[in-house]
């Protein structure tokens, strides 16, 4: 039987139905699994994402001929029965399945099995050929409970505000920043008492006002045109910003500060140090090394094909445990200034030199 999904220069091909999934070069018709910019790009001629996304994928590329398509509704093209399932990676983020000749596949872009609230759920989808990423594809990468990270984060915010100088919590805009906001309001309760405001950075406003057009809670928050400069409660302020904001003058408004990176890259002790942070905070959008490996069991199919992260670690160990394993090679997971993807020198190479993460902390030079 001839491979449903094939990878070509442009992207990831269904030869029957001659269309893409998340496409880097330009092509007639685009399925997008999700907004981040590695698998979203401009150029395209029609664009099909899941109907939540539609905000966010708006935001990110204005302008595009976007269809949508509400989750587990199917579409026939070209005699492939298409249909999305959530991947509870960010905002409308889907698995593509397709159903052609008596097989099933199913392409998931980038997932996370733990769900968060500001998503739909990961859900399994049962089939013969599953793609998966494979970003924290090794043993080492275990996360800590979201619950027990908001925690942390809430701690650690709370124990600044008590000595007067302001949280700058480092985030990418898009996903962890709306999951941050979203899981501290939940972990202050009902009664919602935060220990100061909330200042977000402008470039997260838009993708903030798409969650709560989509029915996302998140707590108030206030931009830096709200606050006077000199404002007594910038000092208890949890300032949310993207890492580009790292060093810069908009920083300076906040005084003396203590800052954070919240990141899944944030596990190993190298990536701390290079970013030059007083915490880090293991909070990932993607899935951990077991996380990978239930949605990839919970699948059932016996052939599986990784896409991006760490291919060769993970083709080897699925070959080793019984599956039919291969690669593809993509574009995905390039864009370190956007999703939660490694930065230059971060990954396989660091990770393996650090066999233990936690526990060498201390004894790190
Ligand atoms: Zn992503
Ligand atoms: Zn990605």
């Amino acid at each position: 039987m001839a491979d449903l999904i094939v990878a070509r220069p442009e992207g990831l091909y269904c030869p029957p139905g001659d269309f893409y999934i998340d496409p880097w070069r330009p092509v007639a018709r685009a399925v997008i699994t999700h907004a981040h910019s590695d698998h979203a790009r401009f150029g395209h001629g029609s664009y099909l994402c899941a109907a939540p996304g539609r905000g966010v994928l708006l935001a990110r590329l204005p302008g595009i001929a976007l269809e949508t398509l509400p989750y587990g509704a199917a579409i026939t093209h070209h005699g492939v029965r298409l249909s999305l399932h959530p991947a509870g990676h960010v905002l409308g983020s889907a698995q593509v399945r397709l159903e052609h000749g008596g097989q099933v596949w199913v392409a998931s872009g980038d997932y996370k099995v733990e769900a968060d609230g500001t998503c739909d759920p990961f859900e399994p989808v049962r089939c013969d050929t599953f793609i998966t990423e494979s970003t924290f594809g090794l043993p080492i990468y275990r996360w800590p409970t979201q619950a027990a990270l908001m925690a942390e984060i809430f701690g650690w915010w709370q124990a600044n505000a008590a000595a007067g100088r302001a949280s700058v919590l480092y985030c990418y805009a898009f996903g962890k920043a709306q999951r941050i906001l979203h899981g501290l309001m939940r972990h202050a309760g009902a009664d919602a008492a935060l220990p100061g405001p909330i200042v977000v950075h402008g470039a997260m406003t838009a993708l903030n006002s798409a969650y709560a057009e989509a029915g996302v809670a998140l707590p108030p928050t206030l931009t830096t045109a709200d606050l006077p400069a000199r404002s007594p409660a910038l000092r208890r302020a949890l300032v949310v910003a993207p890492p580009s904001a790292q060093r810069s003058t908009w920083l300076r408004r906040f005084g003396e500060s203590a800052d954070a990176f919240a990141s899944g890259w944030m596990q190993l002790r190298g990536t701390r140090r290079r970013r030059g942070v007083d915490r880090g905070f293991a909070l990932s959008d993607h899935a951990d090394w077991p996380g990978l490996l239930s949605a990839i069991t919970a699948t059932g199919a016996p052939r599986i094909i990784v896409t991006h992260g760490n291919v060769p670690v993970m083709v080897r160990y699925l070959c080793e445990q019984g599956w039919q394993a291969q690669a593809f090679q993509t574009e995905y997971g390039d864009d370190a200034g956007d999703d939660d993807e490694p930065a230059q020198g971060q990954g396989q190479a660091q990770a393996q030199a650090e066999t233990t993460p936690e526990s060498s902390e201390e004894q790190g030079a």
